[in-house]
């Protein structure tokens, strides 16, 4: 187990999982975020190096074949992975890490880590949510159908996750995110180097 928390938002696309992820960042700013790779091709704005590792599919199965994933899935058509070195190295130094992936992603994650804390983010309702992806007008009819069937199938794999935020309000949900870090990290466990110091003053001045 590393000093720092390894923190994952997860939920389907409509969601408000990044709205959710950029406010919590706002509101603790020293978190560090983990910069994802990915197939799918930049979009206007984006940076290479900030918002994604853009890489071609042959560079990404490298990346595969050399192990250099804690996880990667295949999300609508284009694979994303994050990158395992810079989240154990930043983990290590004592820096608390969240990223906003996918519910296999998360899957993956707390698999291989099980101290990482899970959150997943859904809409009040399933109408909510095709309303919200309607209202985006990025959707084909088709494409609507799978990701209310996506949500779904992954919120009937529930208990995979530690903690379930129902976003009806992007700053409430925010703050919530926000109270379940400050609680995780004042868990017992994750204290026991502090305590364990505190005994050993109070038994060297006896
Ligand atoms: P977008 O292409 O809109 O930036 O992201 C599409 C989806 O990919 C989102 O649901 C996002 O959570 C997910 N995603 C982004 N980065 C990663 C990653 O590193 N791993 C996984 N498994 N999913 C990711």
């Amino acid at each position: 187990m590393y000093k720092g928390l390894l923190i994952v938002i997860s939920g389907p696309s409509g969601a408000g999982k990044g709205t959710i992820y950029g406010k919590v960042l706002e509101k603790l700013p020293e978190i560090k975020k983990s910069v994802s790779v990915t197939t799918r091709q930049p979009r206007q704005g984006e940076i290479d190096g900030v918002h994604y590792h853009f890489k071609t599919e042959e560079q990404y199965n490298r990346m595969i074949a050399n192990g250099e994933f804690l996880e990667t899935a295949a999300v609508y058509k284009n694979y994303y992975g994050t990158p395992k070195a810079p989240v154990f190295e930043m983990l290590e130094a004592g820096n608390d890490v969240m990223f906003e992936i996918d519910n296999y992603g998360s899957r993956q994650i707390k698999a291989k880590y099980p101290d990482a804390v899970t959150i997943y983010v859904m809409t009040p309702s399933f109408a909510e949510l095709k309303r919200r992806l309607t209202a985006r007008g990025t959707e084909s009819e088709d494409s609507l159908k799978t990701r209310l069937g996506n949500a779904g199938r992954e919120l009937s794999e529930y208990k995979n996750f530690d903690y379930f935020i129902v976003n009806d309000d992007a700053d409430a949900a925010a703050e919530k995110v926000v109270d379940i870090i400050r609680a995780e990290k004042c868990r017992m466990y994750r204290n026991e180097q502090c305590v364990k110091s505190l005994l050993s003053e109070h038994n060297s001045s006896k």
